[in-house]
């Protein structure tokens, strides 16, 4: 369903073969030792944290904010715990290989809040072991919540997918995403007070219709989920519209005078909220038709440098009118 990389390591025209026919024998022709790059160069900059687990890797990048990596497995997915003075808040729990709440209960003694980016299997998978998780009141939130087969993410955990051992219990065969109750509901504009940071729900559909982001405009940070991250952005997935993505482009772009960071769900934690700026303008070039883009497997990327974007090919159009200046 969703699979992601930096940009300068994968041949991204290969790799978006493999993501758009859930293909499992490719991600990226030259690249099937794609962990060999490892470990990002980014990384450096943060302060590790000893949590006696081998599967997660988990960075201090402030005194209330860890990052939360699954670096064993090709989506490179992060999560995040923003820790305030009563609660915390976990944004997005991981692919439900490793135990993210046991990692998560020695960082903060706080009541955990669970919120999601989106219900993607990369960021939902331990959702199940949670007792609060906040949701969207949306039709795409509520079927996911229903969990997912096991022919639906064989593949995530096969062949080329993963390099580092599973943890110690999980059982490859019987891996599903499993269901959780979404005990309540939040909506754009709503204001979660984790006493002394408060965090700001702003619905981002586009790459998924229960996409968003969150926004603390004391630290000048956003939280974006998979709506913007430095790799290959995927506007062609079931549930992804290029048209809504670009209006959610627009507003997010709007917000850059008030964001110095972004915080994004894969592969590195941070990016600088330039560009959202970049990401709206990406939209506009595309729909006006003058960005070059190469056409795999049905879907076209426009490469913009330090991301791309994919959308389907038989349904490019994106109508520059309507993209907010
Ligand atoms: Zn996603």
């Amino acid at each position: 369903m969703h699979c992601v990389h930096t940009v300068p390591i994968i041949a991204c025209a290969a790799l978006l073969a493999a993501c758009a026919t859930g293909g499992v024998e490719n991600r990226g022709v030259g690249n099937e030792r794609w962990w060999d790059e490892l470990p990002l160069p980014e990384w450096q900059a943060f302060t590790p944290v000893d949590v006696d687990d081998d599967w997660f890797e988990v960075y201090r990048l402030s005194d209330d904010l860890f990052a939360i990596y699954e670096p064993g497995q090709f989506e490179l997915v992060i999560s995040y715990l923003i820790i305030g003075n009563d609660k915390a808040l976990l944004f997005d729990t991981g692919l439900g290989i490793g135990d993210i709440r046991r990692v998560v209960e020695a960082l903060t003694d706080r009541e955990v809040l669970v919120l999601n980016s989106h219900s993607h299997y990369d960021h939902v998978g331990d959702n199940h072991r949670f007792d609060e998780v906040l949701g969207l009141d949306n039709a795409y939130s509520r079927a996911s919540s229903l969990g997912r087969g096991r022919a639906e993410l064989a593949e995530f955990i096969g062949p080329g997918w993963v390099w580092k051992d599973f943890p110690a219990g999980f059982v490859p065969d019987e891996y599903v995403g499993r269901p959780y109750a979404i005990t309540r509901i939040v909506r754009d504009g709503d204001r979660i007070d984790l006493g002394g940071r408060v965090l700001e729900v702003l619905e981002t559909p586009g790459h998924a219709p229960d996409a968003l982001c969150l926004l603390d405009r004391e630290h000048r940070q956003l939280f974006t989920g998979d709506t913007f991250y430095l790799a290959p952005l995927y506007a062609h997935l079931p549930g992804s519209d290029p048209d809504t993505y670009a209006r959610t482009a627009a507003r997010l772009a709007a917000l850059q005078p008030e964001v110095d960071t972004l915080v994004t769900a894969h592969n590195v934690p941070f990016a600088d909220s330039a560009f959202l700026g970049r990401l709206r303008n990406a939209f506009i070039s595309m729909a006006a038709g003058t960005s070059e883009f190469v056409v795999t497997d049905g879907n076209r990327e426009y490469d913009f440098g330090a991301f791309s974007i994919i959308v389907p090919d038989d349904n490019p159009t994106i109508p520059t009118s309507e993209i907010p200046q």
